[in-house]
């Protein structure tokens, strides 16, 4: 008997892929996008707050229709995208995309010389309902150049920093790594060999680890040639439009505050003395005097394997999500009952997991390979939290304020993570088992916040490193990474010579223009650790608080989203609240033992 295909139904949104509805819905798209080109261009600046209002009001309407097409050409595209229709499908939307893209790239630099030139209409009544989205508008608006230089700039970097991002991807994807798989030489892709950096085997892990960062420290030169450009590339883009530091233009999209994030980095910086009493346990649960570098993230030799159907891992979450409030599992329930996950395995399938918004429907659509490992269900439980934070906040708001910047994005996927921890670590049966667990949860945790914050130091050097003059070689850069990575793990770890290369595999150091890619998620790790010690402290009655919270979508800033539930992320010793929740798990670990 073979299983049956868990897939979603997308018939919500189109019948099928062949059927007229589509056509006619990219006919509407089209027809809506011209007539409010023609209502619109050359004139927003002159709107008054009525007007503007109204025309706020269409463009998200425009938005939401044509995010219904995008969503389910890229759904069927991810599920599928070896299949001629869905690739074709996902062509045609792209270009329409772009398309539109220029059409209407008008709009946001008329609306920011509107704001700028009248920032009091932000204030208007009328206007409530997009208040903070237009203040984060003011905010972008002094960095802005003019349409001409906006252009120019599209144009040259497609052929300049974007053209080093892809040398770095071509690089990873073309290259072939020799590993000792458990005593068996294999050729691997880089894909497969990075799966086998937390092999249950030790030398197989360790064969992995050096066969991938030594290949890439032969080529560290062609490495250390893409990061310097798009870094210097960055630092020039900063001064020309005007930003105060590097940072900045990520500060403005995640909607918060310099000062917030060197709090968080310097609390971080103290708690690492936490993750390396860790580490110096996990060595002691492991066997071996100190840990290497590959043992970081390596399950414990007696970890038990456990699998799961997707049947037991829905009541799993489901339950965990009840515990917390019954209403909070409304969400996770409903995305199991209308078919939203698809959740097989298949040849084609995007990798890796994600849950996209459905706007129009208030719900999401989450796919994911699911294979039934334990590390399979705290994946759909975190997904399951998007799909929850979705829920809420589009009951609650229109299309514009559903833009959550990073840092607000994962509240409810991390939260729904520990939900689920508390119900695993209820049901274990044995200390090996809660051992294995807590382990599991700290390794994610220490990479999360503590690794992370090393490339987020990492970054910083290098932009100081060019301000300085100085030439950044591979071998400079790899001294930058390895002090910044050795601030977080001190004695804890010893590493082999290879991963001074470390830092040559992460896609995210070379994103064009798409500066400062960690720190949000160490914010928002903290922020849910703290959020979860406040709950602990308060019981069910932080529950109503959560949903609020979850409620205004991007309507509101992180800061104040926080403080509805009691917690002010510009406080001094805010960010101590996080490690609390770290601490206790490795205390509960050293009580084990
Ligand atoms: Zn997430």
């Amino acid at each position: 008997m073979t299983t049956p295909e868990i897939t979603w139904n997308l018939t919500e949104l189109c019948p099928c892929i062949t059927d007229p509805k589509l056509n006619q819905i990219i006919n509407r798209v089209v027809s809506l996008a011209d007539t409010f080109e023609k209502k619109y261009r050359g004139k927003i600046g002159e709107l008054n707050h009525n007007e503007l209002l109204t025309c706020i009001q269409e463009i998200e309407a425009f938005d939401t229709c044509f995010n219904e097409v995008t969503l389910y050409s890229s759904l069927c595209f991810s599920a599928n995208m070896t299949l001629p229709e869905t690739q074709a499908l996902n062509d045609r939307v792209n270009k329409l995309e772009a398309k539109i893209g220029k059409q209407l790239a008008f709009y946001s630099l008329e609306l920011g010389k509107l704001i700028k030139n009248n920032p009091g209409i932000i204030q208007e009544p009328a206007l409530a309902n997009y208040k903070h989205m237009l203040e984060r508008v003011l905010r972008r608006v002094e960095h802005q150049l003019s349409e001409v230089e906006e252009q120019l700039i599209i144009e040259k970097d497609q052929f300049g920093v974007n053209a080093w991002e892809e040398l770095q991807s071509k690089w990873l994807n073309t290259r072939l790594f020799e590993i000792n798989v458990c005593g068996e030489k294999k050729t691997l892709s880089y894909g497969t060999a990075n799966g086998l950096l937390s092999h249950p085997d030790r030398t197989t892990r360790e064969s992995a680890n050096r066969s991938i960062y030594g290949l890439l420290g032969k080529d560290g030169e062609i490495f250390a040639s893409a990061l310097r450009n798009i870094c210097n590339d960055w630092v020039m883009v900063t001064k020309r439009r005007k930003y105060n530091s590097p940072m900045e233009s990520s500060l403005i999209s995640n909607d918060t505050e310099q000062g917030i994030i060197d709090n968080l980095l310097a609390t971080v910086e103290e708690g690492a003395e936490i993750y390396r009493r860790y580490l110096k346990l996990k060595a002691k649960l492991m066997g071996l005097p100190v840990l290497g570098n590959h043992d970081i993230i390596a399950p414990l030799p007696e970890s038990p394997e456990r699998k799961f159907s997707f049947h037991q891992a829905r009541d799993l979450i489901v339950e965990s999500y009840s515990s917390f409030s019954p209403q909070y599992a409304t969400a996770a329930k409903e995305m199991f009952e209308k078919c939203h996950i698809d959740a097989s395995p298949r040849f084609g399938k995007r990798n890796g997991a994600f849950c996209a918004s459905y706007y129009s429907g208030k719900s999401a659509y989450i796919l994911q390979s699911f294979n039934g490992t334990l590390s399979d269900v705290f994946t759909l439980a975190h997904e399951l939290g998007h799909a929850t934070h979705d829920w809420y906040a589009s009951r609650s708001q229109s299309w514009l304020n559903m833009r959550m910047p990073s840092v607000v994005a994962e509240t409810a996927s991390i939260f729904g993570e520990l939900l689920l921890t508390d119900k695993f670590l209820q049901q274990a049966k044995s200390d090996v088992e809660r051992k294995a667990l807590i382990c599991l949860i700290l390794d994610e945790a220490g990479m999360t916040t503590f690794q992370v914050t090393a490339r987020v130091w990492f970054e910083l050097a290098l932009y100081a490193s060019i301000e300085k003059d100085e030439f950044l070689d591979y071998a400079s850069i790899a001294r930058h990474w390895t002090t910044a990575r050795d601030r977080i793990y001190g004695d804890a770890v010893t590493w082999f010579p290879e991963m001074k290369a470390e830092w040559t595999m992460k896609p995210h150091y070379y994103m064009a223009n798409y500066r400062f890619y960690n720190y949000p998620y160490v914010y928002a790790q903290m922020f849910v650790y703290s959020l979860y010690e406040r709950y602990l402290q308060e019981g069910n009655v932080f529950a109503p608080k959560l949903e609020a919270a979850l409620s205004m979508g991007s309507s509101r800033s992180p800061l104040e989203i926080g403080k509805t539930m009691g917690l002010n992320v510009a406080s001094s010793d805010f960010w101590k609240g996080g490690l609390k929740v770290f601490s206790r798990f490795v205390h509960e670990l050293e009580d084990l033992t």
